[in-house]
């Protein structure tokens, strides 16, 4: 069997002009890098404005093994089907970390036939966003240092410095480190940390600006401290927040690349999906709204983190309505979740006891108003009685299922979820609509997720998050949406609750205050915003050859 990159490298790029022009752009309105990648002028919004907006089709999945459900694939296959029916169907997708591509998962660009190419510069580098972010990221951790060094004109309290610095690599032995040693001229020794750039407040922000000058008002907004008085400091205090946007000229375009079936894909941005949003930019899929006629997004993890921080913070911040949900099963995770641990034997009975997590999540995703439908990923280990069950158990509670077999046969294995999909939207019975307003309390808002998508029968809060509750009620930020970072193993705040747990509590030990961004994180459990190498990194099987020749990326 072929590997993903093998696959990759076999495919017949177009030109990129050639992909923009599918989109009605024009040659003016892309900046090409080389020849198969692209950024797409802002312009573009503008000069589009009057054309009404495309459909939108979310994709997410139900709790996932560690390796992914395929969401990225089924979002890359479904629009290569939808394409292959003759309209034109766009994916928007977020960009890779550099972290996860040596780490354990891999790169984020699909797998199979359904893939996004040149997946090697996708994962490696792309047009340089990431860099981007961390140098404007890091931009502000040098002045707030500098600040420290020059007299601290702010009163800057320098135990509550909120700020760390980024790089986008896994790597553990930064999560904390002393800085400014080596005497007074190397500034002032204190305690610090690293995180990973796509868990940086700045990558959030990009995704979730509008515009340019939005983007450097939400920077400027970012609490990076708090004073010895406890007064939050501000970026703008510092007034570098035109600096640190200038940085991101480049990288709040959005990117055009290619599927393997040569139809068009925006990919920009790529936040966390525990403590930030996990989608990628709201000016990436505003365009491909503009452009398309059907938009076909993803969002990180789960239907309880990603979809529920889609369609709570992304959609309401970008003015966005989403038309259709389509929530990824995989059978060996469905076992997965039933108590199985060989999950590429044919297994029904644990499939019966784990269907529950997929029961969960749809019943979620529904009280949104949005049309659900379930795919079911394929993996060649799947029998047919296996996928018979979940195909019965979906039709007994009247929810729309198809098999996806985009991994293996591209657009072509896409189209009965393709069709499936069309057919809700075009049953016009979205009225979406969020889980919470956003003036209910912080504590409610907290809570009604927690009940409402997690499951749980309560929330405790620890002692600092109950000090935040009060402190984000002073300080007038209280109407903001709240981003749970939650773990992504279990719907609970416990990665070893498998299925569909119940009576649980979850407890939220910290608040944090993402004003630029325009979220309050709440944080349940240690999350970690600097993952670690796992013993054998997949770094070791990436190699290249004398001609550039990359293998062993999947
Ligand atoms: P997610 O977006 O949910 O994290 P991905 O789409 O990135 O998941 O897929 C994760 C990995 O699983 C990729 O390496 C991909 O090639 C592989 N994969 C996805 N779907 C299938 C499938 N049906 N059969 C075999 N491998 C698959």
């Amino acid at each position: 069997m072929k590997t993903d990159i093998q696959i990759a490298q076999e495919a017949r790029m177009l030109n990129i002009f050639q992909i923009a022009n599918q989109l009605g752009l024009s040659d003016d309105d892309i900046e090409a890098y080389g020849k198969y990648k692209a950024k797409i002028d802002l312009n573009v919004l503008k000069k589009f404005e009057g054309k009404k907006d495309g459909k939108l089709v979310l994709v997410t999945a139900i709790t996932p093994t560690p390796a992914g459900e395929g969401k990225s694939t089924v979002t890359v296959g479904l629009t290569q089907a939808i394409n292959k029916l003759g309209y034109l169907s766009v994916a928007a997708l977020r960009e890779p970390s550099l972290g996860p591509v040596f780490g354990i998962k891999g790169g984020a660009t699909g797998g199979g036939y359904s893939q996004v190419i040149p997946m090697e510069d996708i994962n490696l580098h792309f047009t340089g966003d990431l860099h981007a972010i961390g140098a404007a990221h890091n931009l502000i951790a040098a002045c707030i240092d500098n600040h420290l060094h020059s007299g601290n004109l702010l009163n800057i309290d320098i135990n509550k410095i909120t700020w760390k610095r980024c790089v986008d690599m896994n790597d553990r032995a930064l999560r904390n480190v002393v800085i400014g040693l080596g005497g007074k001229a190397n500034g002032i020794p204190r305690e610090s940390s690293f995180q990973i750039t796509v868990a940086s407040e700045i990558m959030a922000a990009l995704c979730l600006a509008t515009s340019l000058i939005d983007l450097k008002q939400k920077i400027g907004n970012m609490i990076f401290a708090y004073d010895t008085t406890g007064k939050p400091l501000k970026i703008s205090d510092l007034k570098i927040e035109g600096a640190a946007t200038a940085l991101l000229k480049e990288a709040i375009k959005p990117n055009l690349v290619q599927t393997l079936e040569n139809t068009p894909v925006l990919i920009h941005g790529g936040p966390f999906a525990n403590i930030a949003h996990g989608c990628n930019s709201i000016l990436a899929t505003k365009m491909a709204l503009k452009l398309s006629d059907y938009t076909i997004t993803e969002a990180g993890f789960a239907a309880d983190l990603g979809a529920e921080k889609f369609l709570d913070i992304k959609c309401r911040k970008g003015n966005i309505t989403p038309n259709c949900i389509v929530v990824v099963a995989t059978i060996r995770a469905l076992k997965h979740h039933g108590g199985a641990k060989e999950l590429a034997t044919e297994n029904v009975e644990a499939l019966k006891k784990g269907i529950s997590n997929l029961d969960k999540h749809v019943e979620n995703m529904k009280k949104y108003n949005v049309p659900v439908v379930v795919a079911i990923n394929k993996f060649i280990t799947d029998t047919d009685m296996e996928v018979n069950f979940i195909k019965e158990h979906c039709d007994r509670l009247n929810i729309p299922v198809a098999l996806c077999e985009v991994w293996e046969k591209g657009g072509q294995g896409g189209e009965e979820l393709a069709k499936l999909v069309l057919k809700e939207l075009g049953s016009e019975k979205d009225n979406y609509k969020p889980l919470y307003p956003l003036n209910m309390s912080i504590e409610d808002k907290i809570k009604t997720i927690c009940k409402e998508i997690y499951g749980a029968s309560g929330v405790e809060f620890g002692k600092n998050a109950k000090k935040m509750l009060s402190t984000i009620k002073e300080l007038n930020y209280g109407d903001l949406p709240v981003c749970i970072s939650k773990t992504q193993k279990s719907l609970s705040d416990d990665p070893k609750l498998l299925g569909r747990p119940e009576n649980f509590i979850v407890t939220i030990n910290e608040l944090r205050i993402s004003a630029g961004a325009g979220f309050i994180v709440a944080m349940a459990g240690d999350i970690i915003d600097m993952p670690g190498l796992p013993k054998k990194p997949a770094a070791e099987l990436i190699d290249i050859d004398e001609n550039g020749k990359i293998e062993g990326l999947f």
